[in-house]
Order: C-alpha cells, then structure tokens, then sequence
C-alpha cells in the first residue's frame, strides 16, 4: 500500500495485488478467514506495512483439508491420466515464466531480496522445478518381484506406487516462492492434494501462485493455500488427524514441533531443516575461483540459506590471502533495498531476524571474535545488515556453532588437513558442505567422508531439480527434488496374485 505508491518502477499488477487484501484459497475459491481476521505482512527494506492478507487458523486449515480430501478421493483429479496430470503441471511452470517479473517484484517487495536475483534465481528455477516435475507425472512406477520361496510362475507379485494422499507443507520465508514449487511439484506429479501454508513474513507470492493454479486448470481443491501464523495455522495442519503426511523445510526446533504434532495420527513427515555447513579450502584449491565462490556461498541471499557456507575452514598457509580477499569482496557488496538495481544484498527479512543476527554479532565480538569486515546493522531504516567476516573464533563459540542465518560468516585456520574432516564433521547438523582443492583425489575422498546432504566440489549452491537435496542429523528427514523426493509423496502397495 504506502510502499507501493514509493516504487516507481512497481508493475501494475503488483500494485493492484499488494493493494487490496488477500484471501486464502480453499476449494477453488478466494476466501475469508472464518474468523474475519488479517494479518500484515511488512517491506523489510522499510518496515512498512506493505499489503494484509487472511489470517489463517484452525478452522480455516479444517476447511483445506476438507477440500484437498474430497478433491483427492473423489473429484476430477482423482481420474485424471498421469499424462493430464503433467500437462497440467507443465502449464504451471509456462505460467510462472510468463508472469516472471510479477513474482520478482513480489518476491523483492515482500522478502527483500534483489529484484535482479528474483529474475535469475528464484523465479526461473520455480518455474523449471514444475516442468520437472511435469515429466515424472509418467514415470512413477513398480517392479515386478520373483518370490523367493516360491515355484516359478506360482504367484504374480508386483508393486505399484500410490499417492500418499492429503499433504501439508509448511514453507519458510528465504524462498518464498521456490520452497512453495519445490514442495508442490512432487505432490502433484504423483497425484497428491495439498493444503499448502506459506511463512507469515512472505505469504504473497504463493498467494499469486494460487491465482495461476486455477489459471492453469488444476480441479478446485487440489492445491489450497492457507496464510497464517506457525503457532496456529501450521500447528493445525501439522496435527490435523485427516492430513496423511507433513512436509516442512524450516528451523530445527520448529522441526522438533512437527514431528510431535505429526505423531497424533502418524502422518508421515518430512523435514528440510537448518545447517552450519562447512566450507573448507585447501592451499592447493585455486584461490581465484575459491575466493569469490567462499564470498557467495555465505553472502548468497544475505546468509538467510539453510545450506549456508557459514563455517569457513582455510588451510594456514593460504587464510591470510583467503581472507583478505573474501574480505575486499564483502567490502563490494552494494547492501541496498531490493528494487534498487545496483542492490546486491537487500535487507532481512524482519526485525527479529535482524535482532538475531546482530545479538550474534554481539555475543561473537564479546567473546573474542573480531570482524575483518562487517559486524553490524547497516542504517536505521530496513533490517539492513552488513556482509561479516569473522576471525579469531572457537568451537565453543555460539557464532561458530549455531545457525545465525545472516551474512556471517567465521573464518578458521587449519594446518592439519587429515583433521579437517572430523572438525567439518563437529556439528548437529548436516545439511551441506564444500571443499575446494585442484586435487581430484582429496576432492572426492574428503566428500566421501563428509557427513552433509550435499557436497559441492570447487562450487556452491548449485540447485537443480534433478539433484537431491537434504540433510544428515539434524538437518532433516529426507530428501526434496531428483526422483527421491517422489517416495516421500507415494505409498508402496504390493499385490501378490495366485496363479
Ligand atoms: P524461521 O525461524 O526461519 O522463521 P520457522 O521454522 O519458525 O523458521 O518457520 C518456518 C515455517 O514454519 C513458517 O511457515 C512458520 O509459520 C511455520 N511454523 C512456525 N512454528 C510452527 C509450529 N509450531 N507448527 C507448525 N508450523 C510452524
């Protein structure tokens, strides 16, 4: 609203979005909340108000389930092919292209991140995860299995793949958008239905998703999309006792939350949750490429990644130069409000997140730490927060031990390399890590004894449909995107036939 009218360049149909308040989508249908309320959700890059949205709660999470049950026990989209299925699916990823600066702006508006990086990354990879996804719609198949303890030609025996049925998936705010595509594509390539509940900071461009949902023919009821808050309207849906299984990428402690309120009704659950990834660079690496490569995997989205660089290991004959240099690239990073086109790092996304991230700041310094570079709130206006570099950490430290999910991130010297495994190892969590080396023979050993989802050799961050993504320990259960992900979505039910 106030902000809208301050951005010149904001598209029309952002303004007439963000203008009025937005419904929830239950069954086909822009709706109320059943309890009349609504929620703001803020530009952080101003902490205005910028649009109100439905708040969403347990009655209302009721209602979604109530729709995604029928629509998957007996409306259309339970007789639709696979084939239909993925062209519908196919659509949507058309449609996402098609409206590719619309969701980049409010991607930008409502999150804070650079409109250039919305029109690069989260809006173009959401797209291409549908047409992923588009194409398993076909393929998700059984075996036939030979018994073992029977005659040859006795019994038939096969298996076949069924969806799970109801799902809901509880998304965070860093990727609003691409969290809500990374969820969806799977439960509608196998034929699931969802109640989808997008972050309270970020609920606009899933919203806007719901609208080419129905653009693209999906039958009402297949995808709803409740707002709300996690405490209620995610705790409904996590205990909903009709729902069939939760899929959740968020903090480890909300995780923790889920899985006890999944366990009314057993629902399966899936869980992409926090990290402290290593990122270790050996004197051998090419510091060139390794240099710049260090900087964005922790300064990537202002650090608010999961699979963050936030723990950078530097082997001592090369730190100094390492250091020095991530240091003069963090100095480069234009920190400015998304829509301005030199920003390359926009604000938090919220005053909490920025409260956390400069408490952190603080405990780190007062216990010995000292920032090369950064160290504090950028302004006063915005949750704007300059690029860290901190040296002179420990193990016991909270910055070299807790996710701080900013752009912080904690160089350390190391001089044995055979240690270098366990140290990037000493962590609860185990989401991703990177090693940069030219040495293809420590490259892959060190990766085979990493205990993280993801390696990234002489990379990072690199995201694609195909790859899986997920963590060790307590980064997650399971795996989102590859063909993975599509047995967390589908039941195994074997028949065996007498012949
Ligand atoms: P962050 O700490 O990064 O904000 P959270 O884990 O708190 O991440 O939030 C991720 C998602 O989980 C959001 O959609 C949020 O509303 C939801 N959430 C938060 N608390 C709960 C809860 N108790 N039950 C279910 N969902 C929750």
């Amino acid at each position: 609203m106030a902000t809208a009218a301050l951005i010149p360049s904001i598209d029309s149909n952002v303004s007439k979005f963000v203008s009025q308040t937005q419904k929830m989508l239950i069954n086909g249908k822009h709706v109320e909340a059943a309890s009349g309320k609504t929620f703001a959700t803020y530009n952080p890059a101003t902490g205005e108000v910028l649009a109100n949205v439905a708040e969403g709660d347990r009655e209302d999470i009721d209602r979604a389930v109530k729709a995604a049950r029928a629509a998957f026990e007996s409306g259309p989209w339970s007789r639709m092919s696979p084939a239909e299925r993925g062209k519908l699916i196919w659509k949507l990823g058309d449609l996402i292209d098609k409206h590719l600066e619309e969701f980049a702006q409010l991607e930008s508006l409502d999150n804070g991140k650079p409109l250039k990086v919305a029109r690069v990354a989260d809006v173009p990879l959401s797209a291409a995860h549908f047409h992923y996804y588009a194409g398993w719609a076909t393929k998700i198949e059984g075996n036939t299995i030979p018994l073992t303890m029977a005659a040859p030609l006795k019994y038939l025996a096969y298996t076949v793949r069924e969806p799970v049925g109801v799902v809901g998936q509880i998304i965070p705010w860093n990727f609003p958008l691409l969290m809500a595509a990374w969820k969806l594509g799977p439960a509608l390539a196998t034929g699931c239905t969802v109640v989808l509940k997008p972050a309270e900071q970020t609920p606009l461009s899933a919203l806007c998703l719901g609208e080419l949902i129905q653009e693209a023919g999906f039958p009402d009821g297949v995808v709803n999309i409740v707002p709300g808050f996690g405490e209620t309207a995610g705790a409904a849906l996590a205990a909903h006792p009709d729902v069939d299984k939760v899929a959740f990428t968020g903090s480890t402690e909300v995780g923790r939350l889920i899985i006890q309120a999944a366990a009314g009704n057993l629902k399966k659950v899936s869980l992409e949750l926090g990290g402290k990834s290593p990122n270790v660079i050996l004197e051998d690496a090419d510091i060139e490429a390794a240099i710049p490569g260090a900087a964005s995997a922790i300064f990537f989205n202002h650090g608010q990644c999961c699979c963050a660089g936030s723990r950078l290991y530097v082997e001592k004959k090369v730190f100094d130069k390492v250091v020095d240099g991530i240091a003069k690239q963090a100095e480069k990073i234009q920190v400015k409000q998304g829509f301005d086109p030199d920003s390359d790092m926009g604000p938090l996304v919220s005053e909490e997140q920025l409260n956390r991230v400069c408490g952190f700041l603080e405990s780190g310094i007062k216990e010995g730490a000292k920032s090369i570079v950064g160290g504090a709130r950028l302004g006063d206006k915005g949750y704007f927060v300059k690029p860290t570099v901190l040296v002179n950490t420990n193990q016991k430290m909270k910055v070299e031990r807790e996710e701080i999910f900013g752009p912080v991130v904690t160089a350390i010297p190391f001089s044995d390399p055979s240690e270098i495994v366990a140290r990037a190892n000493d962590s609860v969590y185990g989401l991703a890590a990177g090693v940069w080396t030219k040495d293809i023979k420590k490259a892959h050993s060190i990766a085979a004894k990493l205990r993280a989802g993801t390696v990234w050799i002489n990379c990072y961050n690199v995201f694609d449909a195909a790859l899986p993504f997920g963590g060790y320990k307590q980064s997650g259960w399971g795996r989102e995107m590859g063909h993975e992900v599509l047995e967390q979505y589908t039941e195994v039910k074997s028949v065996c036939a007498a012949l």
